[in-house]
């Protein structure tokens, strides 16, 4: 008897739900021709992004190719020949695999690598969704305009060495350090 009732509360319940939008005007969202806009952290579109220095941010380290579970980022790394710096000197993203975890993005120490709200890159040619380098870099630092990472992560370069970046002490002289 008891569950005869439950069923009857839960067929209640869904009707009553059915008759609370009958009356509701419908909202109909135009796309394409309205977008609506979409919050910054949206996962779609993936981009390289630069330090407020124009340099590209990414130190070709391999940490968002080990994070992506689909493997569909790879790289080869370089290094500058004027500051010693790293960078890739091929960056490629399958998006034909992507599944806009943002694994990447979380791994990246440099915030190089970042996911925007463009979702329009569908296409039918599932080669064309291979992206290089040069069609995922971009002129700015995205959701993080100031952050350099050269300036602050103590890495050392022909152009700064130990002790000499942003916020860093002088490296303390471990044999110095006697009892
Ligand atoms: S968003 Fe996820 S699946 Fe896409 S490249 Fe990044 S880690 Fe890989
Ligand atoms: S995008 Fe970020 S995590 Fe990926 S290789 Fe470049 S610096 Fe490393």
């Amino acid at each position: 008897m008891s569950s005869a009732i439950e069923a009857l509360k839960a067929l209640a319940e869904g009707f009553g739900t059915t008759f609370k939008h009958l009356g509701r005007k419908p909202i109909t969202e135009q796309y394409p021709e309205y977008k609506r806009p979409l919050p910054e952290r949206t996962r779609a579109r993936i981009v390289l992004t630069c330090d407020p220095g124009g340099d590209e941010r990414c130190v070709a380290c391999f940490l968002c190719s080990a994070a992506c579970p689909v493997s569909c980022i790879s790289m080869e790394a370089a290094e500058r020949k004027k500051d010693g710096r790293r960078y890739a000197g091929w960056f490629r993203i399958n998006f034909g695999r992507c599944i806009f975890c943002g694994l990447c993005e979380e791994a990246c120490p440099t915030s190089a690598i970042q996911l925007t709200p463009d979702f329009e890159i569908c296409k039918r040619d599932v080669l064309s969704m291979v992206y290089e380098k040069e069609d995922l870099q971009v002129n700015h630092g995205g959701k993080d305009r100031e952050y350099n990472f050269y300036r602050y992560a103590g890495v050392v370069t022909l152009v700064r060495g130990k002790g000499e970046h942003v916020k860093e002490t002088e490296p303390v002289n471990i044999r110095s350090n006697m009892p």
